[in-house]
């Protein structure tokens, strides 16, 4: 192709993003993620005549699912890359809130929880309006008591404690000893250096490579990479002997691209993402035939806050008061929807109302609930507030302080009772009236959270193209996949669903043939 007509479908192609869902050049990082030149699309793009590197295995993205990936592969015998786009490790995975969802585990037993991987599942399955491929969905909750005895007994990964999330019928989320996703990821990133798997930052794949057969033997990176300059890096081809890995998360940071399937996320949603969660990877597999399913599942988190950027504190600070502590409508001082309800029912309910709303607790709830470090931080930046009485923190929000007040001694009988007629919240055994000062409460909006569609993958995690087969010497894992949560993914599934898969694909890349 000339570099005229180069340009022109350029030009095409900018115009149609522009007319299709009114965005600007103005988005320039998000657009970073659909700037891929029209000549990349080419499905069958010439092997390059010189490799410049070569690995048996090569991992996109070093989150949860590429580390999985990427040890398994080595401990499996395979030379193991793992290129990174980003200039720091670990993707959505080191700043997630590090809850490990497991069923049927030592800690619950410990805790009197009981609980089954069919009952994970069911649960999967109902919050995912049942839109969930169930042969998926039951990988991940089968495996993930082993997952998780994978990353505490190899990896050396410590979970500390036994946490809650809305939608679950149980407590089973294992919450890392510092309440984030760094406490795995850094042990997994130390475990791949002992291992000798080599990482390479600011790397970003450009697009996939398939020989005559349409096996994928390589990839064409950008090396020197600095996000999000498109213009930055060289350009550099990588030899995979055995496979690649697809594992480069989600696209919620993706504007254009979660817009054209979902169009009222614009830019006015924020979202809990780290900057580099677009989707080009995921459009670089589509480019070279793999099928992408269920892709306007986007959720949303309505735990987070509008008073700080990012994921923040609060939502950690919110998911550990359900069932502990009532979540109100400011407008009216009345609580308006069941607190334990899964993502989307609470997200959907609160922009249903059209404005922020509160979560409260008082000092009992919060001193059990609510892990030390992130209640510092939510009141240190201001997004968590602490008030001497219930009068001060209806008066801070301009809450009518009557029915608040009527509403709380409401919410009370309900805890006493254990059972909530009005919204049918969980109510757990240890719960007790919000009575104790001081009390404690943020503001919730909603936030761009997931990406619940992505490339379809098989149970042995090799993707799937359009003739509705594996493609030979692809895989993928984590985030970048579709179809295992459906309609909504619970909190705490992405870590099993991660690992799971994560290990999945890379024990069966280094399986194929060189
Ligand atoms: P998961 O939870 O599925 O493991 P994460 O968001 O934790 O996903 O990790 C995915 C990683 O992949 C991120 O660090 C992201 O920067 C990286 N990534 C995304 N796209 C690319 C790309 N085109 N090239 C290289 N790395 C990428």
């Amino acid at each position: 192709m000339s570099k005229k007509s180069d340009e022109r479908e350029n030009i095409t192609r900018r115009n149609f993003l522009k007319s299709s869902i009114g965005i600007t050049a103005a988005t320039g990082v998000a657009l970073g993620g659909l700037s891929l030149n029209p000549k990349d699309a080419l499905a069958s793009a010439p092997v390059p005549k010189k490799w410049h590197q070569k690995y048996d295995v090569i991992v996109i993205g070093s989150g949860f699912a590429g580390l999985a990936a990427a040890i398994e592969a080595r401990n499996a015998g395979a030379t193991v890359l793992i290129i990174e786009k980003m200039q720091v490790l670990g993707g959505n995975s080191i700043i997630n809130g590090g809850d490990f969802c497991a069923a049927g585990t030592k800690m619950q037993e410990k805790n009197g929880v009981k609980d089954s991987p069919e009952l994970m599942l069911k649960d999967m399955l109902k919050a995912g309006q049942y839109l969930n491929h169930p042969e998926l969905a039951k990988i991940v909750a089968y495996g993930s008591k082993d997952a998780l005895e994978w990353c505490e007994n190899y990896i050396g990964a410590n979970f500390t404690r036994l946490n809650f999330h809305g939608g679950h019928s149980v407590k089973r989320a294992h919450q890392t000893a510092n309440a984030s996703g760094s406490e795995l990821v850094n042990k997994m990133i130390a475990k791949a250096k002992e291992l000798n798997i080599k990482i390479e930052t600011m790397t970003k794949l450009v697009r996939l490579i398939k020989n005559e057969k349409n096996r994928v033997v390589g990839i064409e990176v950008k090396k020197g990479y600095t996000f999000p300059d498109e213009k930055s890096g060289t350009q550099a081809f990588y030899k995979a002997n055995k496979a690649v890995v697809l594992a480069s998360g989600g696209f919620s940071r993706d504007i254009p691209l979660r817009q054209i399937h979902d169009p009222r996320l614009d830019e006015k949603f924020e979202s809990t993402n780290h900057p580099g969660a677009t989707g080009e990877a995921l459009l670089a597999a589509c480019m070279a035939g793999a099928l992408d399913v269920q892709m306007d599942w986007i959720q949303l988190g309505p735990w987070t806050s509008p008073d700080e950027k990012g994921f923040g504190y609060v939502p950690p600070f919110c998911e550990r008061l359900v069932g502990y502590g009532p979540m109100i409508n400011p407008k009216t001082g009345r609580r308006f929807f069941k607190e334990t309800g899964n993502r989307k029912e609470r997200a959907d309910a609160i922009i249903l109302l059209g404005h922020p709303v509160i979560i409260l607790g008082d000092s009992y709830a919060v001193d059990k609930q609510v892990f030390p470090r992130i209640l510092q931080k939510g009141l240190e930046n201001g997004a968590i507030k602490k008030f001497d009485t219930l009068e001060e923190l209806a008066k801070h929000y301009n809450i009518p302080v009557e029915p608040f007040k009527e509403e709380i001694s409401k919410w009370n009988s309900f805890v006493e009772r254990k059972k909530d007629p009005d919204f049918d919240c969980m109510i757990f055994p240890d719960a007790k009236p919000t009575v104790t000062p001081p009390f404690y409460a943020a503001r919730l909006w909603p936030k761009v959270h997931h990406t619940m569609g992505g490339l379809f993958i098989n149970k042995d995690a090799q993707i799937i193209g359009f003739d509705l087969k594996p493609i030979p010497g692809l895989y993928g894992a984590g985030e970048v996949t579709g179809g295992i949560h459906g309609a909504v993914r619970l909190g705490g599934i992405a870590m099993a669903d991660c690992i799971v898969f994560g290990r999945i694909a890379g024990k069966n890349a280094a399986k194929e043939k060189s």
